[in-house]
This record gives structure tokens, sequence and C-alpha cells, in this order.
């Protein structure tokens, strides 16, 4: 497991130079750590190494890693499309959601986060691309959404995220995450107490940190290819 810990020292350093070259000094932008489909052991080993916050795309199988980690000090990111019938063990389990993209959703979570636990925070993922058959919200949805979101007890509404097509070449990976961070610019002009923009993997996040990212989410460059 030494491997995922030298992994980290390069992502670490990759994402401070690029934060640099952005001109964002002392702006942190948080690693997530995208650990599906990957054992149990690659995650302690990035704990180990001082790494927080871990991201799981099926609830059963994060839910299962987390009561495997035998940690109560990581940081839970549900990253997976989310159905409705699954709202309750992602409102019970994990601290963030980062692809809410009904209202339908977000109310169940709303509902469903237990009282004895702090707010779940939320991000709206939005299809930046207009991809058809993809999840997230049209661009001209999320405003209206994100109003009504923000209004819900027991969630607090963060931001933005977006998961779009491949591109190759910095600047054309630079232009879906541009058009995420103006979203997300007017929804702090309508006065939303957002913070979060949840953009970049592990061939982009370069582009995603010179767009504003305040969340990169990356899983092959640090633990390899999955299984
Ligand atoms: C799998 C996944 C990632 C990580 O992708 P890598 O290319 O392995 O870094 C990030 N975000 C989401 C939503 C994912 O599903």
């Amino acid at each position: 497991m030494i491997r995922v810990t030298e992994n980290l020292g390069v992502i670490r350093e990759l994402l401070a130079a690029a934060c640099r070259d952005a001109g964002r000094g002392g702006d942190p932008v948080r690693l997530l750590a995208v650990s599906k489909m990957q054992p149990v052991t690659g995650v302690l080993a990035a704990a180990e190494a001082g790494q927080r916050d871990f991201g799981e795309n099926f609830v059963q199988e994060g839910i299962d890693k987390m009561a495997a980690s035998g940690r109560n000090d990581l940081v839970w990111h549900f990253i997976g499309h989310l159905q409705s019938n699954k709202t309750r063990p992602v409102a019970t389990h994990f601290h963030w959601v980062h692809t809410v993209d009904r209202f339908k959703i977000a109310e169940r979570l709303s509902e469903q986060r237990p009282a004895d636990r702090a707010d779940l925070n939320i991000c709206l993922q939005v299809n930046v691309d207009n991809q058809a058959g993809k999840s997230g919200i049209a661009c001209n949805e999320v405003l209206p959404l994100a109003r009504r979101v923000a209004g819900l007890p027991r969630i607090r509404l963060r931001g933005l995220m977006c998961l779009p097509a491949i591109r190759q070449g910095f600047p054309a990976q630079r232009e879906p995450f541009a058009r995420l961070r103006e979203l997300f610019e007017e929804l702090r002009r309508d006065g939303l107490p957002v913070d979060t923009l949840s953009m970049g993997m592990s061939d982009d996040f370069r582009a995603a940190v010179f767009e504003g990212s305040t969340i990169v989410r990356i899983g092959t460059a640090l633990f390899g290819a999955r299984q």
C-alpha cells in the first residue's frame, strides 16, 4: 500500500502547483479520494497518510466500507446516482451528497436525516454538457432548484457538482468547469450562501482548479485502476 501513500503525495503536490499557477495562493482545494470499487485497505492507507474525505458511488458498498474502516474520523461523500428508494441509508450514514438532481431527492434526504446528526451537505449535480441520458439538471434549472433546496431543514446546500464529457487538452477541459462556475456565481449573486464547486477528476483536475474548483474527486490517480 506504499503506492497509495506515494500517489497521494504526488497528487497533493500537483494540486498545490495548480493552485499556485492559477493564482490561488492560500485558497484550499479539498481532495476527495474516490474509493469506489477499491478495498478498504486502500482507504486505510490513505487515512494513515492524513487523507480524510472519501467518495463512494454505491450505497451499500460505501456503508460497508465505513464500518470496515473502523474509523470515525473520516468524512464520507456520496457521489453516485441516487435513486429515491435509497435516500434513507444515504441520509443516515453519509456526510455529503454531491448528486442531488431533483427536488424530491432533496426533500427525502431532508426528512430522513437523523436529528442527532449534523446537517447533510448537498451539492446539485448539473448536466453542464446537456448530454442526453446523463444525470444532472439543465443549466436553466439550477437557480430555481437551488432556491427551493436551500429552504429545507437538516440539509445544507453547499454548491454545485458536474461530471462533464471527457475532453482532450487544457483549454477544452476548462470550458464545462467555467460554465459551472458561472452558475455558481449566479447563486451567490442571488444571495445563496454556497461555497462549493465539486469538479475535476484524475485527468482534468488542473483545469478544474483553474476555474475555481473547491473539491476535486480523484480515484484512479490515487488508488490505481478499479477492481
Ligand atoms: C469514479 C468517479 C470519480 C473518480 O474518477 P477517476 O477518473 O477515477 O479519478 C469522480 N467523480 C465521480 C462522480 C465518479 O463517479
